[in-house]
Formats: structure tokens, C-alpha cells, sequence
């Protein structure tokens, strides 16, 4: 059995280009990479949940230094991160919302599924948003992702998305992974927006596997929390541990989800 995702190796390239990738049984997509995400998942109602365009133009385009210093400067460019961004849909809908808001931004939308990113790249309408193959966890992620940011003169993102990917980096990496996850984007990003799973959909998804006879996600019967509470515990712990700031709790979503606002320790040298 086949569960490794289709990463954008050059095999899995080769499988995008060609005819008939293949594709996991519908449902038993491990690492959530599932084909018709958005047909099942609405992007308004979490669009919505996003802080007012002041507060971007207050915390993010008015802290970055003009080069001249005496010049009114334009608006600064906001440049952002998606990550598991699946086929971009989301991705585009805050670009979108960003400019219609009159806030200039740069998105990258990365997911680890070649099939998704390929379905993203085809879909894609706007210049400002751009799409890449990634698995986020990958030791060269890092070394990946910095050109977009040197390419605008930045040594990191102003905001980096990370909606309903918490769960899949938790289920495929442990509680290690998980500290990653959160260590990599607090290193990366001056602040992030967090949809984090709640402990229900772990258990939806372990049962999926269950049901349809795929292998279990190794991790879930090791995971220091067994429950809602102690999952919350657990992400508060380790945003402590990575000196990630709760700054906001900007709502639920449609189907309950809360969307989470978190200021990185970088924020907090530029902006005060
Ligand atoms: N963020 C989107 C899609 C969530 S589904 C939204 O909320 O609307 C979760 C996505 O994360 C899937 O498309 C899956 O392929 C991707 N993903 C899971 N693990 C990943 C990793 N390690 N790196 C990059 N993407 C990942």
C-alpha cells in the first residue's frame, strides 16, 4: 500500500504532467490533501474572521521603516504564506480580499500535494499570488520558501495563513512535529493566523482510516493529549515555548473552528 503523498519529487512532477497520477481511495487522504476540499469547505465565512484592514495597515504597513525617511512612503506590500494551501482556492480569496481592502500583498501558497498545487497553478488569475510544491516539515523548506522573501527584500513574512493544517503536521509528525511546525513559522513570520483542529476531527480522521482499511496514523496513540482540553494545554505550551504571543481569538468559523491570532517574537523588535 502506497500512503506516501504525492510530494513534487521529480517523480511526482513527472505524474502531474502526465495522464493518471495516482490518487489516494476519496476520503483516506492523510495528509488532508483531499480533491475537493473547497466543494465541502465555504472560504467566506473564514475570510470574514480576518482583523480589519486597520489593524493590517496599523501592525503591518505602517511598521516597516521608509527608505526615506523624510518621503511619505506608498503603502507597503504585504508578503504572506499559505501553508497547505491544497488547490489554492482559499489562497486567492484573501488576495483578493487584501486588494479589495486596498492592502498591496504578496501571497505564496504551498501545499505538499503535487495534484493540488498543479490544480492551484491552473486556476491561478491573480499576479500577486503565486503557488509551489512543499511539504512545510522537509528539511529544505526553509532554504525553498527564502528566495520569494529575499525577491521582495524581506528577511521574513508579515503574516503567515495556516488554516486546518495543524491537525494533518500533528497526526504525520507527533507532538515534535507539531513544535516545529509552530518553531519554524514563529522564526519565519511576524505573526500568524492559526486555525488549528479541534481533538473531534483527529478522531473523524483516525476512524476514516479505520474504515477504509488504510494503515493508522502512526502518531495518534503516542500524542500527549488524548482529548479537547489537553490539546489545548498542549498549544499553549508550545506557544509559550516558541515565545508566540495569543493576541487575538478573531471568531469561529462556519463550522466551528476557532481562527487564532498569534504575534512572533520578530514582531515584536519591529513593531515597538
Ligand atoms: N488551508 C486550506 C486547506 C486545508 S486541508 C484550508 O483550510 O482551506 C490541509 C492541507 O494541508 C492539504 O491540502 C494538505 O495537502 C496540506 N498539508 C499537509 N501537510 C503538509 C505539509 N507538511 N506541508 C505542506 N502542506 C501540507
Amino acid at each position: 500500500m502506497n500512503s506516501s503523498p504525492p510530494h513534487c519529487t521529480s517523480v511526482s512532477r513527472a505524474f502531474v504532467r502526465g495522464s493518471s497520477p495516482p490518487r489516494p481511495p476519496p476520503g483516506a487522504a492523510r495528509w488532508g490533501n483531499f480533491n475537493n476540499y473547497y466543494r465541502f469547505h465555504d472560504t467566506l465565512s473564514r475570510v470574514q474572521l480576518l482583523p480589519a484592514a486597520d489593524w493590517f495597515r496599523t501592525h503591518l504597513q505602517d511598521s516597516h521603516p521608509s527608505p526615506i525617511a523624510s518621503r511619505p512612503s506608498a503603502p507597503t506590500r504585504l508578503v504572506a504564506l499559505d501553508i497547505g494551501c491544497n488547490s489554492g482556492d482559499l489562497t486567492q480569496h484573501i488576495a483578493r480580499h487584501f486588494v479589495s481592502e486596498d492592502i498591496p500583498l504578496d501571497i505564496l501558497g504551498i501545499d505538499i500535494d503535487a495534484h493540488l498545487i498543479q490544480r492551484a497553478q491552473d486556476q491561478v488569475a491573480q499576479p500577486n499570488v503565486r503557488f509551489e510544491c512543499l511539504d512545510f516539515m522537509s528539511s529544505e523548506s526553509s532554504s525553498r520558501i527564502q528566495p520569494y522573501l529575499t525577491e521582495r527584500g524581506r528577511s521574513r513574512f508579515d503574516v503567515i495563513f495556516a488554516f486546518s493544517v495543524s491537525m494533518w503536521i500533528h497526526l504525520n509528525h507527533g507532538d515534535a512535529g507539531l513544535s516545529t511546525f509552530l518553531g519554524r513559522m514563529a522564526a519565519m513570520s511576524r505573526y500568524i493566523v492559526l486555525e488549528p483542529q479541534p481533538w473531534r476531527c483527529y478522531q473523524t480522521a483516525a476512524r476514516r482510516m479505520r474504515k477504509l482499511k488504510e494503515p493508522e496514523f502512526e502518531h495518534m496513540k503516542h500524542l500527549s493529549c488524548q482529548d479537547e482540553l489537553s490539546l489545548t494545554k498542549l498549544l499553549d505550551e508550545l506557544y509559550a515555548r516558541h515565545n508566540l504571543k495569543l493576541i487575538q481569538d478573531l471568531g469561529t468559523n462556519d463550522w466551528n473552528r476557532r481562527l487564532l491570532l498569534l504575534e512572533c517574537p520578530s514582531a515584536m523588535s519591529v513593531h515597538r
